[in-house]
């Protein structure tokens, strides 16, 4: 079958590719495996250098690869290329610190000797999202093959360009054959991908619904899963809160890659006392944001990554506005063929409207009023979703308790957007999923955490 990667801001075909069966699927899923039994017996060193390479390769095609992104999901090129370069950043991070991470623990006990060795569980399926074609792929990849790991992608069918283009960085780097393959497969193959013995456990970065599917097929096999989910980031603004420095601030979170991105600031919470005057301030900001053309260096968005998508956020905008929302800008589709969606604010949002209870994946902001900072916890925590939240005020140590005792998310920012880094551990809690990413936490998911005992 034809997969065909379709360009967002004209709605033509970019290209076409042909799916692969489920018998070339589990035949390359095989070579995989077997490859993993070498791979396994090298060095830190060897896959260190392995890792350095790929990071100068992803530099060297940065112009490339964030035109391919533009092309196929309608990313814009600055972000594009600031998404390789943290691809490559994830990469050496690994490189230099992954042996650490795993380095044996020797734990005093009566016997002669007795540690933890963190061993490699051979083949992993990593099902990868469209909305960072890159950083997803390599936030899940550079520490799974650190660590000694096999690597098999199925990504998204609107990126098969970007899939293609990650193997092949991996070959072009000196990764010995079948190391790494992207598989160009439907989601309706992933189920029997994970039955196969040679899959040893299974990492999803995606929507809720996909993550209920894989969980419940692999806890049919008993696998092991991570799942990167959804969510409904809260950014919960209280009455002393720098508003210009906020706006700013929540305004890019909202906007960044056409406002897809799982922890984009979707829903603000603010507290009666400064709402109008935010509310006033954040609408002029996201007026002043341009859309159109990704490669053009000078706008502020790009199209969302396909129309369905976006005639799905019309809908919750137009439900939400129906129930009582009142749309202070944005809220049309424009005409034409591309996927565009114009910055668009909603206020007196409630918690039982669409835009208060469900992901907003794209430029939609939804604005909540709380009567004091009790409520807004409490409406920022209800919520089904916890991956990121954040909160802004003057006094830092006060918004720093909250953030880290009150808040229900896997990460909490103080006065600034929540972000990615490789240093951190990232992921959700609740219907946001579970496991990490990143950090010495993300570099543990794949391995046996081996207990070794000798006695005397
Ligand atoms: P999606 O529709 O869930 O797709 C994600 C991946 O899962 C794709 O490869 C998709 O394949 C596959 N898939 C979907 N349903 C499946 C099923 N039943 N069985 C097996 N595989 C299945 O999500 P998306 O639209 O690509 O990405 C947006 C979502 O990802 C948002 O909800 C966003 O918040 C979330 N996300 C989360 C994080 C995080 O770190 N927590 C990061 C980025 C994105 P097909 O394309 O072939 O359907």
């Amino acid at each position: 079958m034809a997969m065909e990667s379709v360009n967002p801001m004209t709605g033509n075909i970019f290209h076409v590719y042909n799916e692969i069966t489920s018998a070339e699927a589990r035949h390359i899923t095989k070579k995989v495996a077997q490859a993993g039994k070498k791979w396994k017996t090298t060095s830190f060193t060897q896959r260190a250098a392995l890792l350095k390479e790929l990071a100068q390769k992803l530099r060297d095609g940065a112009d490339e690869y964030a035109e391919l992104m533009a092309s196929e999901m309608g990313k814009v090129m600055c972000e594009g290329r600031g998404e390789i370069e943290k691809c490559a950043w994830v990469c050496e991070y690994y490189a230099d610190h992954g042996e650490v991470f795993l380095a044996p623990e020797q734990i005093p006990t009566e016997s002669k000797k007795s540690y933890i060795t963190y061993r490699p569980l051979g083949t992993i399926l990593a099902v990868m999202p469209w909305n960072f074609p890159f950083w997803q792929v390599f936030r899940f990849a550079a520490p799974a093959l650190m660590a000694g790991n096999t690597g098999i992608l199925k990504h998204a069918s609107n990126v098969p360009g970007c899939a293609l283009a990650i193997e092949n960085l991996f070959v072009s780097s000196g990764f010995p054959d079948d190391v790494f393959r992207s598989l160009l497969i439907s989601s309706g193959k992933v189920s029997a991908l994970i039955s196969m013995d040679e899959i040893k456990a299974i990492t999803l970065t995606g929507s809720t619904p996909a993550g209920q599917a894989i969980a419940a097929k692999a806890g049919t096999v008993l696998k092991k899963c991570v799942l990167e989910l959804g969510g409904s980031d809260p950014y919960v603004i209280l009455a002393d809160a720098d508003l210009e420095k906020t706006v700013e601030t929540c305004v890019t979170s909202r906007l960044i890659n056409a406002g897809q991105s799982c922890i984009a600031a979707k829903r603000f919470i603010v507290v009666d006392a400064v709402r109008k005057k935010f509310e006033a301030l954040f609408t002029d900001r996201m007026k002043t944001a341009s859309y159109g053309n990704p490669m053009d260096e000078n706008i502020t968005m790009g199209p969302m990554a396909r129309k369905d998508l976006r005639d799905e956020l019309h809908h919750q905008v137009q439900t939400s506005i129906n129930q009582g929302a009142q749309c202070l800008t944005g809220g049309k589709i424009p005409e034409g063929n591309g996927a565009f969606y114009p910055p668009t604010v909603l206020s007196d949002v409630t918690p039982n409207m669409p835009a208060g209870k469900e992901e907003l994946f794209g430029p939609v902001a939804a604005i909540i009023a709380a009567r004091d900072e009790a409520e807004a916890v409490d409406l920022a925590n209800g919520t089904v979703f916890g991956l990121g939240a954040a909160i802004f005020s003057r006094d830092i140590v006060r918004a720093e308790k909250i953030a880290a005792e009150n808040l229900e998310a896997g990460c909490c920012f103080v006065n600034g957007f929540v972000r990615s880094d490789p240093r951190l551990p990232f992921g959700g809690i609740k219907g946001s999923g579970y496991g990490r990413e990143l950090s010495h936490f993300g570099i543990r998911e794949f391995v046996n955490i081996k207990t070794i005992v000798v006695e005397h």
